[in-house]
């Protein structure tokens, strides 16, 4: 068996106030001791995702940034962003229910940094975006349903993330694992996430692991629950990941 581990970053790996992945830290040991592919599986940025890739010591093994949109091997960052100017564009002719949307390119850093809790430096990271466009929605939900509509006509999805509505031309996050799984030369997956957009990735690795999720929008009971393919953690973020990570790999036999 050739095992990779897919993880969402905000409120799985990182704890959701706090962004550490310390109590983590026996899995994240016990995934290296077994040269185990670690993928982080996010809706941030490149930008965002390289410095905590190096720091998590993650060397070559690829990353699935802006929740699927691409797939990338840190050390190889472009940022051209035409697939991002389009969808700024998108939304600069959008009526007037677009007013109810703010997205991080509508904020500058400051604002970006007020709205995730990111220091300054890190909020700077994540407005270097290349494919798709965090906001917050203040409108109602009829507005909202409205909104949607009219960026449906024009190719452009919006999911609901732990706590941002993030538009974009498509991809998600389970799109990118197959070609990952293919390169790598792995069989085997563990998927983690909290939040509806980490439901594919969960739904379609051998076994996922449900994070909970005390912030938001968590995820739905899912059919692979009953059957135990899925399991739902007793304890939110990093804590939750750890337990869960060091009970499969002694569940795989690992
Ligand atoms: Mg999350």
């Amino acid at each position: 068996m050739r095992l990779a581990v897919f993880t969402d970053l905000d409120g799985t790996l990182l704890d959701h106030g706090s962004y550490s992945y310390a109590a983590a830290q026996p899995a994240l040991d016990a995934l290296k001791q077994r040269d185990i592919p670690l993928i982080l599986a996010s809706s941030k940025t490149a930008a965002e995702i390289a410095p905590l890739h190096a720091e998590l010591g993650l060397g070559d093994w690829p990353a699935i940034v802006e929740n699927g949109a691409d797939r990338i091997s840190p050390g190889t960052l472009s940022e051209d962003a035409p697939e991002y100017e389009k969808l700024r564009a998108a939304l600069a002719d959008l009526p007037d229910y677009a007013t109810h949307f703010q997205g991080f390119g509508d904020m500058d850093a400051e604002g970006v940094a007020r709205v995730t809790g990111l220091l300054l430096e890190n909020a700077a990271l994540a407005r270097k975006r290349r494919f798709t466009e965090p906001g917050l929605w203040s409108g109602s939900d009829a507005e909202q349903d409205a909104f949607l509509e009219a960026l449906a006509e024009q190719g452009i999805h919006a999911r609901k993330g732990g706590r941002f509505l993030t538009l974009s031309f498509g991809g998600t996050k389970a799109q990118q694992m197959a070609g990952i799984m293919a390169d790598l030369g792995c069989d085997t997956s563990i998927a983690l996430g909290d939040a509806p957009n980490d439901i594919e990735m969960i739904e379609t690795a051998t076994r996922g692991v449900i994070i909970r999720n005390d912030h938001g929008n968590g995820i739905p009971p899912l059919p692979g629950e009953q059957t135990g393919r899925i399991r739902r953690t007793a304890l939110p973020g990093p804590d939750g990941w750890n337990a869960a990570i060091l009970d499969l790999l002694a569940d795989l036999g690992l």
